[in-house]
């Protein structure tokens, strides 16, 4: 590749080099089940997890911190779900001390995973890694032990080669990503920043600049309940009232409010998708032969950046979309006098960073100097890259290897060959940012 400086090369071929040992290292990754847990599950291999990292990464020289969250380290914050705590499963933040003068970089990932039910779906173990025709299969493959294993294996490989960086090379790897985002809100609680932040989710060698939020809704609709089977007077003369077919109203209200989304020019993005509301979840029904008491409807709102507010939450657009909901509604004569109740719960904010910024244009070139193309897109849901941007003042890109779509699936896989590609970049992009001492 023609594209890297003598040191730069020296340093993809050092990567190269390890080409088994990263997969392996990979691999043991997925051996550790680190399955995202409700609030109150006992913790699982976290803690072993993170030490194996920091012990892999303390020999290469780095400074560790290994710590267990206080709960109040988190609460109060909307991304902290309440009762969360953090027993067993600590957060690791290793740091590589620059010479001086240079920018810092901090290299993160998460290390939980989602479900891997229904388990007897899986072609073969889903927590022990297997290489079949060039693929590496098990839960976190993709999303996102395979970004982790290339961003261990970037920083050891600048320390191994005794590269003088400059700025802080930071390596922090956090849980709860995939149930709530309290762990990286952890991280930026604790101090964990850096002048730039690389986020190495499975963007297929993209460069993610941003992310959209989302807001979850449920909404309970009311009903009278009555006898199914017989014939009754209308509602205002006591009759009974279908609460499923009342709900059937919200989500047309629902479609009508995408539609409106996705006819508005000014809701287009350069690489988000457009806003969106999604219908997941609709419980109704007390009995076979009863007129339901009431459906309770969850749905998920997507937002863009530009629809939060300053602080990248979705509150403006859970009161644009209750709004027309409710006015959508109120045509019938029942919801228009037995009003909705809405909760939002759990948020995620949008975040984004200017497609100009340094740390965007220095991973493309990085990324072409490796010989692929230069493209930018971002993540239609959320991720840690959002906390960092907003809350610790480290402006994030996403990079790492394929791909999303792989993630939370049967059978979630990596190519092996994009693990070399993928840490030669991030070390290339690290010596960049942070650039090299006298
Ligand atoms: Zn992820």
């Amino acid at each position: 590749v023609s594209g890297w400086s003598a040191e730069e090369r020296r340093l993809a071929d050092a990567i190269a080099d390890r080409a088994d040992e990263l997969s392996g290292h990979l691999g043991r990754l997925i051996g550790y089940d680190t399955t995202a847990r409700a609030v109150g599950d006992p913790p699982r291999e976290e803690q072993a997890l993170q030490e194996y990292l920091a012990a892999r990464l303390e020999r290469r020289g780095a400074a560790i911190d290994l710590w267990e969250p206080a709960p109040s380290d988190v609460a109060g914050h909307r991304l902290a779900p309440e009762g969360i705590d953090f027993t067993g499963r600590p957060q690791l933040a290793a740091t590589f001390r620059g010479r001086g003068g240079g920018r810092s970089l901090l290299l993160n990932g998460h290390i939980d995973t989602v479900s891997v039910e229904p388990r007897e779906r899986w072609t073969s173990d889903p927590h022990r890694a297997e290489v079949r025709d060039g693929l590496l299969y098990g839960r976190g493959s993709a999303d996102m032990k395979g970004g982790i294993a290339c961003m261990t294996v970037a920083a050891e490989t600048l320390a191994d080669l005794g590269v003088a960086l400059a700025g802080d090379l930071v390596v922090c790897t956090n849980t709860d990503e995939e149930s709530s985002g309290a762990g990286s809100l952890a991280c930026a609680r604790h101090g964990v920043r850096a002048d730039g932040g690389i986020v190495t989710e499975p963007t297929g060698f993209d460069v993610w600049a941003g992310c959209r939020g989302t807001s979850y809704a449920t909404v309970t609709v009311p009903g009278r309940p009555g006898h199914a089977e017989l014939t009754h007077p209308g509602w205002r003369d006591g009759g009974p009232v279908n609460a499923i077919e009342k709900a059937a109203l919200v989500i047309e209200a629902l479609q009508d409010q995408r539609a409106r989304w996705h006819a508005d020019s000014s809701l287009r993005h350069p690489y988000l998708g457009p806003p969106d509301v999604v219908p997941t979840g609709l419980v109704a029904g007390e009995w076979h032969v009863t007129y339901p008491a009431f459906a309770e409807l969850v749905f998920t709102a997507c937002f863009l950046p530009q629809q939060g507010d300053a602080a990248g939450w979705g509150d403006p657009v859970e009161r644009e979309v209750q709004d027309g909901v409710q006015r959508f509604v109120a045509r019938d004569d029942w919801l228009a006098e037995h009003p909705l109740e809405w909760i939002w719960g759990t948020r995620v904010p949008a975040a984004q960073i200017p497609v100009d910024h340094p740390l965007v244009s220095l991973a493309l070139d990085a990324v072409e100097a490796g010989g692929r193309p230069r493209r930018i897109s971002g993540l239609d849901s959320w991720y840690d890259g959002a906390t960092f941007t907003l809350y610790a003042d480290t402006p994030c890109i996403g990079f790492g290897p394929r791909e999303m779509a792989q993630g939370h699936t049967i059978d979630e896989h990596l190519p092996v060959e994009d693990l070399v590609p993928c840490a030669q970049a991030i070390a290339v992009m690290a010596l960049r940012w942070c650039g090299t001492a006298a």
